[in-house]
């Protein structure tokens, strides 16, 4: 006798659907970060599941392929399920990672064959988080500022709110100088491992070693770790609340999540201060750097190529890659910094699937080596 395939169909459209309740197993979307799309029973073991991203403002163009998803799966009785997994508007880019308490990872075997990835799975009725990075939440980086904030003169404080009224917070350390370094982060929610260095290299830069007690009575330095706490929250591919990519909203200033920043940093250098660098934290397919030409007429011309290069060196075996650019028209964050303050600005890819300690001691790296770097330049003579 043929078997009945289809057996049930569950497609979620808003947050107000939070689970796929088939007869034995669950899929639920109802936490922060979550994503999930439409699901189909195949069978009793094996499931259908369709990715899709959130809507894109009009007349924009089409998402970035950064197919996010985040779940979690439970059983009745205990079960090996088979999850084939489909994306809508991209393909897969993010090999499946799986906790059993959606804090600590572990990468997923998997198949990908026509663009569907597949995987088998035992669950039970505790749930298994399936996710397309570790998750990193907001309440995560309010908790990590607030640890950075209990040693002396590190403050964290709200920035600004988002379009849905989530606090974006920051985190400002102020010397008795007048030059700032700014750290960015999260513009792009499934970014992950961008998220992953920022952690580490702004812990270097507010760490009681010698050499960032010196840097930090010589430079401030301020940093917006969660820049698209909506984003996040939604579980979104790219965008904002509006379906804007923040990161090509820095010319238009028409996104409150950037306007705020650019506002705040506006208002500093009313007060005399400098806008020294800046570094914004994304991943992409491979490590790279997206630097400013040298001839781009920043008031130190070598300065992130003296400090990369200096990176470089530590690391015999890792290609510190730097990229110039110039994309006036885009409204992307690094080319406003250099615009607007005629100082450096990098944007800090981190590869999507980079080994996590690599991330870690890399980052630990970058941030002393920036110190170093902006200690010993002088902007006066541009060395
Ligand atoms: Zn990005």
């Amino acid at each position: 006798m043929k078997r009945i395939l289809f057996i049930g169909l569950c497609i979620l459209t808003s947050f107000k659907s939070l689970a796929c309740d088939f007869s034995n197993v669950i899929f639920e979307h109802d936490f922060a970060t979550a994503r999930l799309g439409q699901c189909k029973q195949i069978s009793d073991t094996r499931f259908e599941l369709t990715i899709f991203p959130e809507l894109t403002a009009k007349n924009k163009p089409p998402i970035n392929n950064s197919p996010w998803y985040a779940f979690k799966v439970t059983a009745k009785s205990e079960t090996n399920i088979k999850i084939v997994m489909k994306v809508v508007g991209g393909e897969h880019r993010y090999p499946p990672k799986v906790s059993q308490d959606g804090k600590h990872w572990q990468l997923q075997k998997y198949r990908l064959r026509n663009k569907k990835m597949s995987f088998q799975l035992n669950v039970s009725d505790k749930p298994t988080w399936i996710s397309a990075q570790e998750i990193l939440t907001n309440e995560q980086y309010f908790q990590w500022g607030r640890n950075l904030a209990e040693q002396e003169n590190i403050i964290q404080t709200v920035l600004g709110h988002s379009t849905q009224k989530k606090p974006i917070y920051k985190i400002e350390t102020q010397g008795e100088g007048k030059n700032w370094l700014v750290v960015l982060g999260r513009q792009h929610p499934p970014e992950v491992t961008g998220a992953l260095a920022i952690f580490p290299f702004t812990e270097t830069l507010l760490s009681n070693s010698d050499l960032a007690l010196e840097f930090r009575k010589q430079f401030n330095v301020l940093v917006i770790p969660n820049l698209n706490p909506d984003g996040v929250q939604l579980g979104h591919w790219r965008h904002n609340a509006n379906g804007i990519d923040l990161n090509r909203s820095w010319k238009t200033f028409d996104q409150i999540e950037s306007k705020q920043v650019d506002d705040y940093l506006t208002a500093l250098v009313g007060q005399k201060q400098k806008m020294r660098m800046a570094v914004d934290f994304h991943s992409t397919k491979q490590d790279i750097f997206y630097t400013m030409p040298s001839d781009y007429g920043m008031a130190q011309p070598y300065l992130v190529e003296t400090w990369l290069n200096s990176l470089d060196k530590e690391y015999p075996d890792f290609n510190v890659i730097q990229k110039p650019g110039n994309n006036p028209g885009k409204g992307v964050f690094k080319q406003y910094f250099t615009d607007k303050f005629k100082a450096h600005a990098i944007t800090y890819e981190m590869g999507d699937n980079t080994d996590r300690r690599f991330i870690d001691k890399l980052a630990v790296s970058a941030a002393n080596t920036l110190m170093t770097t902006l200690i010993s330049s002088d902007p006066v003579t541009g060395k």
